[in-house]
């Protein structure tokens, strides 16, 4: 076992035994569960919607170059820049340029999965740029120093008391504060940094190749603040969230905010096409969309992995997901958890160090059941269970474990053999890890041949 799988399993085993995370994970994702049927409503044919998304993306993904192309040709017709990465390290340093450009010593954030992915924050920090989070639950996660917990919901695992708590501790509020409270002590704090920053950065929920603009829906104006505060907006996002045209955003839209909140539509839905125009009163003086690779192509190259590429990233898949909700969000050491998370980061990154995400799944399904764009999650966690056997990567004592059960399996003369109370032994002491949290297995006294000739003799 790697080190990293090492830790998984160490991390998931005290957070699956926590009853208090488990009833704080419970409580907040049971609200998610009341309003999310609702958002459904608005749909006439549901399914009809879900395979129209799935169409929808499944073209632009086959399309992608294309898509692309047409995107950075409409979007620098009104003044935009284009970047192109090819990994973290590029769109890094691409930021970092820019922020020394601008003499930038604050910038301005709001949620973004893929800043998490290449590690922004920290990296501002190692270079002296203050990037301050503006979500509300980004803010909350940065005020405490962790990463986000969830694709959507940042602090999904804090409860209002911890929140009251933690901006007692790092903000002097007073203890105990309600959260509307708490959320106007933000706003205060935020406002400040509006003000002061030089640079917005944002990610994108969409990038519209037909007219040359980035999508992005938000809840509480933190967003449309960075793109239209600072003098230079920056966006960055991966390749894979192009839509062919405006007119999707028709779907995608209230798919997103059904599946990702239980909303009929997000608050705000911003439609960002470049920088100020000469006729426009407000807006940043610079806009640059950086187009983040980090492995992406790769998954694109494999005819199976690419539809893992639909995905918008709405969290319905962690909520649904039984490890999940047991492990919780920062036992997977990663930026994507949960389902979505399990089957992309081992393609992403690397197989042999992140294929165990793939293993820690029970397979039920219900991750497929849930994706508004139908990708068939636990079909791609089998699949790079099969890939990462493949490659040579299983271990020597899997391997052994495999030919022994199957060998077994096939024979009805072994599995007859010896009596319950020696199977029982021999299986509990072999699997120690199945039996650390749970009741011994127990073989029956009889077999099925006893069984059946007690009950049908004769035959
Ligand atoms: S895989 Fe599907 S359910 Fe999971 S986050 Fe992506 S779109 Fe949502």
């Amino acid at each position: 076992m790697t080190e990293r799988a090492s830790t998984f399993v160490a991390k998931s085993t005290v957070k699956a035994t926590d009853l208090e995370h488990r009833r704080k994970i419970n409580f907040n994702i049971s609200k998610y569960n009341a309003v999310v049927p609702q958002g459904k409503i608005q749909f006439e044919d549901l399914p009809l919607a879900r395979q129209r998304a799935k169409n929808i993306k499944w073209k632009a993904l086959e399309t992608l170059d294309h898509q692309l192309e047409a995107f950075e040709s409409n979007f620098t017709k009104r003044g935009g820049k284009v970047i192109w990465a090819e990994n973290a390290e590029e769109a890094l340093d691409e930021i970092y340029r820019i922020c020394r450009e601008k003499n930038c010593r604050t910038i301005v954030k709001s949620k973004s999965m893929v800043t998490e992915e290449i590690h922004l924050n920290k990296f501002l920090k190692e270079k002296e740029i203050e990037s301050v989070e503006t979500d509300l639950g980004e803010y909350i996660q940065q005020l405490d120093d962790e990463p986000p917990y969830h694709i959507v919901t940042p602090a999904m695992h804090k409860s209002k008391e911890d929140v009251a708590k933690l901006f007692y501790e790092k903000l002097n509020t007073p203890p105990h504060l309600s959260p509307e409270k708490l959320t106007q002590v933000a706003r205060v704090k935020l406002r400040e940094k509006f003000i002061q920053a030089e640079i917005g950065i944002t990610g994108a929920n969409f990038i519209i190749a037909d007219t040359g603009s980035i999508a992005i829906s938000e809840n509480e104006g933190n967003a449309r603040l960075s793109c239209s505060f600072p003098k230079t907006h920056i966006v960055i996002t991966g390749i894979e969230k192009v839509i062919p045209s405006l007119t999707d955003l028709a779907l995608f839209w209230p798919l997103l905010a059904t599946y990702g909140t239980g909303q009929k539509l997000t608050v705000y839905n911003s439609i960002v096409s470049g920088p100020r125009q000469p006729n426009e009163p407000d807006g940043p003086d610079e806009m640059i969309v950086i187009l983040l690779d980090n492995g992406r192509t790769g998954i694109l190259e494999n005819e199976v992995m690419r539809e893992s590429l639909y995905c918008i990233r709405c969290g319905a898949c962690l909520n649904a997901c039984p490890v999940y909700k047991n492990i919780g969000g920062h036992s997977y050491g990663t930026a994507y958890s949960g389902p979505i998370g399990s089957v992309i980061t081992p393609q992403l990154k690397d197989m042999q160090e992140w294929k165990h995400l793939s293993f820690a799944s029970s397979l039920c399904g219900n991750c497929t059941e849930v994706c508004p764009v139908r990708i068939n999650l636990h079909e791609l966690l089998l699949y790079n269970r099969a890939e990462s056997v493949e490659q040579g990567k299983a271990t020597f004592n899997e391997k052994l474990a495999w030919k022994i059960w199957k060998r077994t399996s096939l024979s009805r003369r072994l599995m007859n053999m010896g009596n319950s109370s020696i199977k029982n032994w021999m299986v509990n002491k072999l699997f120690k890890g199945w039996s650390a949290n749970r009741s011994d297995l127990q073989f029956p006294s009889k077999t099925f041949n006893q069984l059946w000739k007690e009950r049908n003799p004769g035959t």
